[in-house]
């Protein structure tokens, strides 16, 4: 291509409402343009590095047995009523009507659709095991779109759906898509990590987030150097502290007078103690039942945790009037003893003594509260956020925090969706049976975002050979000597005859603002043909990861640049 003819529209100046840097690079680069709040143009640089992670996307889901087909993206409510999720998606899934007043919606993602096809195709075992995926739009509304295309409303994603007969296929199918994924981000130059992640909004029974190492991440991931073991932080384990040696003397109750001392800051003030020592009493109501969540004063209890151990659909915090009826007083001075609810206690409560509670009763804290003395308490579970430092719950080192962009996820959904939807086949003795389902995404633009968060510099974007929009840059100094032109359109003509993306930047533009527009748009190689180097027969070479800068004949450019990109 010729630059003079390619809309790359760059931009010198930092975008005022682009925090990160890859925000930021996308614009300066002409890769995107915003239309809307979290809806986006790919230009035709930007498509170009889309369409290759396309490919490799595309390559690695084929030679594990997946199969590309495409979906539509509007979406008859009818399927979503089926699965449930019409009433539990909540604001992100974007519904509407058609002039026959039927209800759709612009799909978020495509369990119901994918189940809705295979179950009206797929009768008997030997159909089994199917991998189904497509490379798509998808559109979720967003509360809060930022980042540029990293947290959009609309956005390309793979998605894959995996049919088993039984678990063990289930699993290897799993594996499979796994495997796929770490080649996958292998080849776009990221640093990674796979993370035990909850199923959320998606449903299942187990699943793995992929994060790409980046301080400006949105999400942060648990470590642990030793054992390898990773996690998100909804889903990183805790464990219980192992009891203490010496035995604390248990203290008379005391029942103390603390007038609108409300907060756990408020009673370690008034009373002179830790938080380590006083307990938190929440009251939720799980599917309109109450539950009491006590955990120790400086921890937070992880609602995910908590709804996943009850195994209920909707979890709240219980209204004034509903602490009040189970309670006996109001919010602030809620405590175990006498609660009128299933209690359960989190593992930092675990063998702790002479601890403060809410008195339940209005402007009064109990000091020196016990465990089965005081209060029954037989439930110690998992319930609290993971702390940088905390064992691990695999082997006891010391956990470790990091921040990534999540690009993919995948879920093992089990039979959520075949049982909702009624996904059937028959095995091999008749008998009819539930496919086993899995489900595998991939944001393919935030592998692009995330890709330019790991890979630039303060001259602009650094791209892998994998992805960069072109291989070669071939830049004439000034395109009005003759000798420069002619030179640069032979190694142009060269590269493209050895199968190389080439640009040629034929733009009659100072020297220096070719320069850094290569820089920024971040093409592995610059070719420059300069005056005093034609001279000699020959250009430099410029790479732009380290700089390096390489001379050698013209009639060998073409060829040097094609070694270095296809040894990669
Ligand atoms: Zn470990």
């Amino acid at each position: 291509m010729r630059y003079s003819q390619m809309f790359i529209p760059t931009v010198r100046e930092i975008p005022a409402d682009a925090e990160t840097v890859s925000h930021q690079l996308m614009i300066r680069a002409g890769l995107i343009r915003k239309l809307a709040s979290g809806i986006y143009t790919y230009l035709p640089l930007g498509l170009r590095v889309i369409k290759k992670v396309e490919q490799i996307i595309r390559e690695e889901m084929n030679r594990a047995g997946a199969q590309e087909l495409v979906m539509p993206v509007v979406q008859p409510a009818e399927l979503w009523k089926e699965s449930g999720r019409w009433e539990h998606y909540g604001k992100e899934l974007l519904r509407f009507r058609d002039r026959k007043d039927s209800e759709y919606c612009l799909a978020p993602t495509h369990e119901e659709v994918i189940t809705d096809l295979v179950r009206n195709e797929v009768k008997s075992y030997r159909q089994l095991p199917l991998n189904l995926y497509q490379i798509q739009t998808k559109f979720r509304d967003e509360m809060r779109p930022r980042f540029g295309v990293i947290r959009c409303r609309e956005f390309v994603m793979k998605d894959a759906y995996s049919f088993d007969i039984d678990e063990e296929g289930a699993e290897l199918s799993y594996r499979k898509m796994f495997d796929a994924y770490q080649r996958i981000f292998t080849r776009c130059g990221l640093r990674f990590r796979a993370v035990e992640a909850d199923t959320g909004s998606i449903g299942g029974s187990f699943s793995h987030e992929f994060l790409v190492m980046a301080e400006t991440g949105e999400d942060e991931m648990v470590y642990c150097d030793r054992c390898g073991y990773a996690a998100n932080m909804e889903k990183a384990e805790t464990i219980r502290p192992e009891e203490a040696k010496e035995s604390k003397e248990l203290k008379p109750l005391e029942e103390v007078f603390t007038p609108n001392v409300k907060t756990i800051e408020e009673v370690c003030q008034f009373l002179q103690v830790s938080p380590q020592d006083v307990v938190k009493t929440l009251v939720y109501m799980a599917d309109g039942r109450p539950v009491a969540v006590l955990i120790r004063g400086d921890e937070e209890v992880n609602e995910i945790k908590v709804k996943n151990l009850l195994g209920c659909d909707t979890l709240e915090m219980a209204t004034d009037e509903e602490i009040i009826k189970y309670a006996g007083s109001h919010r602030g001075f809620v405590g175990p003893i006498g609660l009128k609810c299933r209690m359960m206690a989190d593992f930092s409560l675990w063998g702790r003594t002479n601890l403060v509670v809410g008195a339940n009763r209005e402007d009064y804290h109990i000091k020196n509260a016990n465990y089965p003395r005081d209060f029954d308490l037989k439930e110690f579970h998992d319930l609290r956020f993971i702390h940088e430092g905390d064992p691990c719950p695999r082997c006891g080192a010391q956990i470790n925090f990091a921040r990534g962009i999540e690009v993919g996820h995948v879920f093992k959904l089990g039979t959520k969706y075949s049982r909702a939807m009624r996904a059937v086949y028959l095995d091999r003795n008749g008998q009819e049976k539930y496919m086993i389902m899995g489900c595998y995404g991939i944001g393919v633009g935030r592998v692009v975002a995330a890709c330019i968060e790991q890979h630039h510099d303060d001259g602009g974007i650094i791209w892998p050979i994998s992805l960069a929009p072109f291989h070669v840059i071939i830049t004439p100094v000034n395109v009005r000597e003759r000798a420069l032109n002619e030179a640069a359109e032979k190694i142009y003509q060269s590269c493209i005859d050895l199968g190389l993306e080439a640009l040629l930047d034929d733009r009659d533009e100072r020297a220096g603002v070719k320069f850094n527009d290569a820089d920024l748009i971040g093409i592995p190689f610059r070719i420059t043909v300069g005056p005093k180097k034609v001279a000699e027969g020959k250009v430099e070479i410029k790479h732009r990861l380290d700089g390096r800068v390489d001379v050698v004949p013209i009639e060998a450019a073409a060829s040097y640049c094609q070694k270095a990109v296809f040894a990669v």
